[in-house]
C-alpha cells in the first residue's frame, strides 16, 4: 500500500480527508517531496524564488482503523530512501545566523556511497524525517509547526528501525509524513537540512494501553521523550519531566531518584531551534529501567 507525492497537506487537520485507510498492523509507503515541493532542482534556484504556501509538504494523511481518540499510533520506520541529491540552502533572515546572511545561496548535494557530497567534504548520510505527525483535536496546525501531535520536530533520530509513538487525537489518527533530510546535525542552525525527496516504509499499528507522554522514540537501546514549544527552556522542562513521568512508571523510583538518575545518565539535547516551537529531547538508555 503506497500514498503518492501527489497527496500532500499543509495544514495537520482533523477534517483532512484521508488519503489510503489501512488496518492496524499494516505497512504502507509514504512518498514524500522534500520541504520545497521539489522546486530547488538546482543551484540557481534559490528559496526566495518559491511558492511559501507550498512549504514543508506532508504526503497522506493515513486513516488507520479502530484508532480512537485516546489511544497511541506506534509508527515503525522500516525503511527511507532518498533521491540522488538533495538541497541546502542559506538565505537573509533565516535559521539562527539570518541577520549575518547577506544574500541567499543553494547548495545542490550529490548522494554516493553513503556520504552526500557538499564542496569537496564527504557528509555522512543520516536519512531522517523532519515531519511526522497525528491531526490534532482542536484547531489544524502548519505542517512547519511542530508540538503536541508531533509535526516539524526535525530530530535526527527519527530514522529507520525505530519506533514513534504519537497520540490519536481523532478517530483514524489521520498519519502525515514529509520533509525527509539526507542529513542534518542537531539544531538545524541554518533552518534547513539537507533537503530531499524520497519515500518512507512504515508499519502503523494502534495501542490501547500505553500510557505514557508522548511524542516518544524507542531505539533498540534508548528511549527518547520529544516536546516542542516556544522557548528551548520550555520545551526542556516538558521534555524532562515526561521523562521523569516515563522512569517513574517503569521502576518504583520516587521522584527524588528518578532526578538523580536523569541528571547522572540521561541526556538533554536539541533536536532543532529553528522552527516556529522549538523540539528539545530528552534521551535514556534503556538498561537503566530493567
Ligand atoms: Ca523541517
Ligand atoms: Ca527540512
Amino acid at each position: 500500500m503506497r500514498i503518492g507525492k501527489d497527496q500532500t497537506i499543509y495544514i495537520m487537520d482533523k477534517e483532512n480527508k484521508p488519503a489510503l485507510k489501512v488496518k492496524s498492523g499494516d505497512k504502507v509507503v509514504f512518498e514524500t517531496c522534500d520541504c520545497f515541493h521539489d522546486t530547488i532542482k538546482s543551484e540557481e534556484d534559490t528559496i526566495s524564488g518559491i511558492d511559501f504556501d507550498h512549504v514543508n509538504p506532508a504526503t497522506g494523511p493515513l486513516y488507520v482503523d479502530g484508532a480512537e481518540v485516546g489511544d497511541v499510533l506506534k509508527v515503525n520506520i522500516l525503511r527511507i530512501d532518498i533521491a540522488s541529491q538533495g538541497a541546502a540552502v542559506a538565505a537573509p533572515g533565516m535559521g539562527r545566523i539570518g541577520d549575518r546572511i547577506k544574500q541567499e545561496e543553494t547548495v545542490i548535494c550529490k548522494i554516493q556511497g553513503g556520504y552526500a557530497q557538499y564542496k569537496d567534504l564527504k557528509i555522512p548520510l543520516n536519512k531522517m524525517i523532519g515531519v511526522i505527525g497525528t491531526a490534532p483535536a482542536g484547531e489544524g496546525i502548519p505542517t512547519g509547526t511542530p508540538h503536541d501531535h508531533g509535526g516539524n520536530m526535525d530530530c535526527t533520530l527519527i530514522t529507520e528501525g525505530i519506533s514513534l509513538y504519537l497520540p490519536v487525537n481523532v478517530e483514524g489518527a489521520l498519519l502525515a509524513i514529509g520533509d525527509l533530510h539526507a542529513a542534518m546535525g542537531d539544531g538545524e542552525i541554518i533552518g534547513a537540512g539537507l533537503e530531499i525527496a524520497g519515500e518512507v516504509e512504515v508499519k502503523v499499528t494502534v495501542l490501547k494501553d500505553f500510557d505514557f507522554k508522548l511524542p516518544l522514540i524507542e531505539t533498540k537501546d534508548r528511549w527518547i521523550t520529544l516536546a516542542s514549544r516556544k522557548t528551548m527552556e520550555e520545551a526542556s522542562d516538558l521534555a524532562i519531566n515526561n521523562m521523569v513521568d516515563l522512569v517513574m512508571k517503569k521502576t518504583n523510583f520516587t521522584i527524588n531518584e528518578a532526578g538523580i538518575l536523569l541528571s547522572l545518565a540521561g541526556n538533554l539535547r536539541v533536536a532543532q531551534i529553528v522552527d516556529p516551537n522549538m523540539t528539545m529531547r530528552m534521551e535514556l538508555d534503556k538498561k537503566y529501567l530493567n
